[in-house]
Formats: structure tokens, C-alpha cells, sequence
């Protein structure tokens, strides 16, 4: 037992504001799917802190291309350039299709921040609403709240950046209906995953390029969860555009898994789109260092190797059909390790979050989505057994044994 403060024990002199209520455990370790907390219980990981460490906890080749960086360079500032970044930022061109280039930032808010900002230099003048859909979530930094459709968040911080409009997701009239000459771009979410693990159709996304084409927007997808091979395609976009050759979006913003933990966020743009930022438009300090380059190096080759997509479309589709036979389950949703539960939460008597709780007490990190949903989202290396184990746990909770 350590002597470190925990929420739950000293509730009066806790030194981290209550952003987020009580953290209910305190880890310690973590190695692959399991995590153990500071009295040495097991977990089975099966959220990834948020869709994040999708190669699992303590990977060996991150955390050597971590260690061994540090040991050689830990930054110099962009006014200079570094390797590990190129190459990180040609594989992921490469993995978006190619013809575009990459900004480097620090996280999943700032990726949206700089990529609004590009879409705002992209339209010019008087061209610079960004159309995003409600129950979005797309940070929490002024702008990119705004950005985020869910009106009960803005309340309280009002006023936000203008240049934000909301419209219903997956409804193409109601998003035609919203555009005038000021919208700049349509901001999308391909699967919304705070929003509810919300999956959108393919004939809306091609749409809506549609729709971008005519009215000279940009088409951008906020992959921050989705990107790098959750959802079962390298990035959710491709399971609607790739047969189509040329249909691609503009602008996507990614973050989460890139780094498998260490802090890393991108965007990436079309050339052409990318050209409207010029030198001194905009900057980070720490966006692209070697550290988090080296570190977003190894995940893309461990998960290139891996052909982590392919992973992710069998687990995912091993793990929905073992979760319709969870007791109280009645369907599930979403795109390869991606998933949302709706469970008959009247029978089992909690709620989504309440669920969630439960599942931790007996060893199984998953997270309420809604007031009748937990999402799952294992590592991609997630075994078959690891997944049964899951299922039992969640049975227990659910009522099942
Ligand atoms: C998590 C998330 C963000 C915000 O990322 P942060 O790193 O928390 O700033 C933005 N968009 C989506 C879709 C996300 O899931």
C-alpha cells in the first residue's frame, strides 16, 4: 500500500480539481489488457482510456522507441526538423491515401482547434462557419465546444467563438437545409463515440461530400477516436469512400490511439487545402517533438505488422455476437472494437454509469455512455479468452450468474 492520496479517502484535502467526480480506483499497472490497481487487483481493460492504448498497456516497442528517444533527443522546436516526425507523418498520409500533409499537436481538442482554424483561412473572409452535427463531441477548449453539438455543455461558459452551427447527425436535408455562403466546412464524426457510439450511414457521408463539392466546403472528419484501425479500416471513413477510389474528405483530425498513451495529436489535409496556411498562421511548441513522434513511430509499425484493422474487424465481431448473449443485453452497436451495449437497465435495476461501477468491482473496465449504455473498447491484441473472461464479469453484474 502506498501513502499517495485517494479521492474516496480524503475527499477535504484531494489535490485534483473535480472535473471529473470521484475516481472510484487508483491504478498502479498495466500490461496488455490488464491493469492493477494499488491494492494489486486485476482488471481487464476494455476501454483503453477512452480508445486510446489500442496496443494494449506497457507495449514493449513503444515504451523502448520511448526510452531510447529520450535518451537521444527530446526536442528542438519546429523551427527545425526532426525524423522521427517525417516519417510518422508519411505513413499516416500514406494510410489516408496519400496527397496530403500532416500538422503535429499535442492532442484531440487541439487537432480540431488547428483544423477549424484551417478550414476559417481555406474559406477566407466571410466564408468561416463550421457545420457540425448534434451529440458530437469534439473538445473541450472554447472552440471546439462550441463545435461540439451538445447545447447543455455550452451553457455555462457562454460566450463562445462564433461560427458554429448544429445540425441533426446522419439527416442530409436537415443539413443541406442548414448551409449558406458563410459555412466553410462540414465537421463530422464517422461513428460519434461520445455522443453514444452513434454510427453514420454511408449514402449520407457521400452525400454530404457531395453537398461540400457544390458548395465549396471542406468535407472534415474528426477521427480522434476512430482513427488508427478501431473501428476496423484504418480510419472510419474508409469503410464508406475507399470503393469509390477518389471520394475522400478534406481535413482529418486524429489523436488517441496514435501515441497508445504517450500525448500525440495530427491533422491531415489535402495539399491543396493545406496550402492555405501560410508560415505564422499557426504554431505549437511541443506539436510534433521526437518523443511523441518516436513514440506514434512504433505504434504505426507494431499495428502496421499487426494489420491492426483486420484485428479489430474479427475481435469486434467476436465480441458483438458474445455480447448479444450476455443476459439483459438486448443489441449492440457500432464498427469493429468500437461498441456500444443497450442494456435492459430496468430488469437489471442501474443505469448505464451505475453498470460501469459495477463492472470495475468485479474487475472490468468499460465505461456508461448513456443512461441505458456501456461501450467497450478493448485493445485491438484483445485475445478470445481475454473476451470470454469480459463476458463472464459482465454476466455477473448483468444478473446472469
Ligand atoms: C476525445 C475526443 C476529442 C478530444 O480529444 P482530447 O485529446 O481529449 O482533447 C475530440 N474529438 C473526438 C471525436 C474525441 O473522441
Amino acid at each position: 500500500m502506498n501513502n499517495s492520496t485517494v479521492a474516496a479517502d480524503n475527499p477535504d484535502s484531494y489535490p485534483l480539481m473535480p472535473t471529473y467526480g470521484q475516481p472510484p480506483v487508483q491504478f498502479v499497472r498495466g500490461s496488455g489488457t490488464e491493469l492493477f490497481d494499488r491494492d494489486g487487483n486485476r482488471y481487464l481493460d476494455f476501454l483503453c482510456g477512452l480508445a486510446v492504448t489500442s496496443l494494449g498497456h506497457a507495449h514493449p516497442a513503444v515504451a523502448e522507441a520511448i526510452h531510447e528517444q529520450a535518451r537521444t533527443l527530446l526536442h528542438v522546436s519546429n523551427l527545425y526538423e526532426t525524423v522521427p516526425g517525417l516519417e510518422v507523418a508519411e505513413t499516416i498520409d500514406r494510410l489516408q491515401g496519400g496527397g496530403g500533409q500532416v500538422f503535429f499537436c499535442n492532442s484531440g481538442a487541439e487537432s480540431l482547434e488547428g483544423a477549424i482554424k484551417l478550414a476559417r483561412r481555406n474559406g477566407g473572409h466571410g466564408k468561416h462557419v463550421v457545420v457540425s452535427a448534434l451529440k458530437s463531441f469534439h473538445g473541450r477548449t472554447l472552440a471546439t465546444l462550441h463545435a461540439t453539438g451538445q447545447v447543455e455543455k455550452h451553457e455555462t461558459f457562454q460566450p463562445l467563438p462564433e461560427g458554429f452551427r448544429h445540425v441533426p447527425y446522419n439527416d442530409f436535408e436537415a443539413l443541406e437545409a442548414s448551409i449558406d455562403p458563410s459555412c466553410a466546412a462540414v465537421l463530422l464524426e464517422v461513428v460519434q463515440g461520445e455522443g453514444g457510439v452513434n454510427v453514420g450511414d454511408g449514402e449520407y457521408f457521400k452525400k454530404v461530400r457531395e453537398l461540400c463539392d457544390e458548395r465549396q466546403m471542406l468535407l472534415m472528419f474528426d477521427e480522434v477516436q476512430t482513427g488508427f484501425a478501431r473501428t476496423g479500416e484504418w480510419f472510419a471513413w474508409q469503410h464508406h469512400f475507399e470503393s469509390e477510389g477518389a471520394v475522400r474528405p478534406d481535413v482529418v483530425t486524429m489523436a488517441k490511439a496514435l501515441g497508445n498513451g504517450f500525448p500525440i495529436g495530427a491533422i491531415w489535409a489535402k495539399r491543396e487545402v493545406a496550402a492555405a496556411f501560410q508560415p505564422g498562421d499557426h504554431a505549437t511548441t511541443y506539436g510534433g517533438q521526437p518523443l511523441a513522434t518516436s513514440a506514434a513511430r512504433a505504434v504505426l509499425r507494431v499495428m502496421e505488422s499487426l494489420d491492426a484493422p483486420s484485428l479489430a474487424r474479427a475481435a469486434g465481431e467476436e465480441l458483438m455476437g458474445k455480447l448479444l448473449a450476455v443476459p439483459n443485453v438486448l443489441d449492440t452497436r457500432g464498427l469493429g472494437l468500437l461498441i456500444a451495449a443497450e442494456i435492459d437497465t430496468e430488469t437489471v435495476g442501474m443505469t448505464g454509469p451505475e453498470i460501469a461501477l459495477a463492472c470495475l468491482e468485479v474487475g472490468l473496465v468499460v465505461n456508461g455512455i448513456s443512461p441505458t449504455a456501456i461501450r467497450l473498447a478493448p485493445p485491438l491484441t484483445v485475445s478470445s479468452e481475454e473476451i470470454d473472461e469480459a463476458m463472464t464479469k459482465l454476466s455477473s453484474v448483468l444478473g446472469g450468474n
